[in-house]
Order: C-alpha cells, then sequence, then structure tokens
C-alpha cells in the first residue's frame, strides 16, 4: 500500500516542499531541515531533523552538517522539552527504511505507555495514531518555541 519511500526519495521530497507531513516544517537551517514525522504519528511532538542534502546516513555527512546536527538536535529538544512537557526526548537513528539521514526526536511524557516508550514508538498500532490537530498542534507549540529562542 505505502509507495517506496526511496523512489523517489520522502526526505528529498519533503525538504523540497513536495511532500508535507502532519505539523509541517517546524524549523530549517544549517542544511538542516525539522519536520513532522510523515507516518501516522502516536506521540505528540515527534519530529523529524533530516539533512537537506540527500546523505545515507551521518556517516555520509558533510564537516558543516555535522557541526550543527548537534546543536540544532539540542535546540529542538529543549523547544519539545519546554513547550511540550516532554520529560525527555529520545534522539534515534536508525535508516533501515528511508535511506536519507534523518534523526527522529520523540518526546517522552510522564503518560507515554511503556510499549510506546524508546524505540517501542516505532511498533505503535494503528489506534494509537493521534488526530491531525494533536499533531498539528504540537508541531506548532515547539515551532514558536523555536522561535522565540527556546
Ligand atoms: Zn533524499
Amino acid at each position: 500500500m505505502a509507495a517506496d519511500p526511496n523512489h523517489p526519495c520522502l526526505a528529498c521530497r519533503i525538504v523540497a516542499g513536495e511532500a508535507r507531513p502532519a505539523g509541517g516544517i517546524v524549523w530549517r537551517g544549517d542544511g538542516l531541515t525539522v519536520h513532522g514525522v510523515a507516518d501516522a504519528c502516536p506521540i505528540p511532538g515527534w519530529l523529524v531533523l533530516t539533512s537537506d542534502r540527500h546523505a545515507r546516513a551521518l556517516y555520509d555527512l558533510q564537516p558543516a552538517e555535522l557541526a550543527a546536527l548537534g546543536p540544532a538536535a539540542a535546540r529542538v529538544m529543549r523547544a519539545q522539552q519546554a513547550a511540550l512537557g516532554a520529560e525527555h526526548v529520545y534522539a534515534l537513528a536508525l535508516g533501515d527504511v528511508l535511506r536519507h539521514f534523518h534523526l527522529h526526536l520523540v518526546p517522552r511524557f510522564a503518560d507515554t505507555p511503556a510499549r510506546l516508550r524508546g524505540r517501542g514508538a516505532f511498533d505503535a498500532r494503528p489506534e494509537d495514531a493521534l488526530p491531525a490537530w494533536r499533531v498539528v498542534a504540537a508541531a506548532e507549540a515547539v515551532r514558536r518555541a523555536l522561535a522565540t529562542g527556546g
């Protein structure tokens, strides 16, 4: 049912504005883009930080992209904590499905069920999917926090 995410590359399409995940683009800069997760989202504020340039994985990023990655990821994670009340934020880069570097930034809340913690977020059931308005509202809250220097 789902199209092959690598032909054409879904991350490149999101960066180019040809595909728009729920929540849209949350932040851009320094060769990086932060956007809502493309699949059904079980965790409010689950965002993805991707390289604007097509690169297979972290090991293929260029020095400037690598230098920008840490500060950008930390800034988004702090915004997820401040704007959403997340008690922790996971940073997960797997790259088995979509072969374009991307880092999942997944908030963990006090009430996040045990089975959705850590990499369990990827095993969410269809009924765990949040309504679109919650996904959009969470992305918007993080976007505001980032815009105000959060
Ligand atoms: Zn790509």
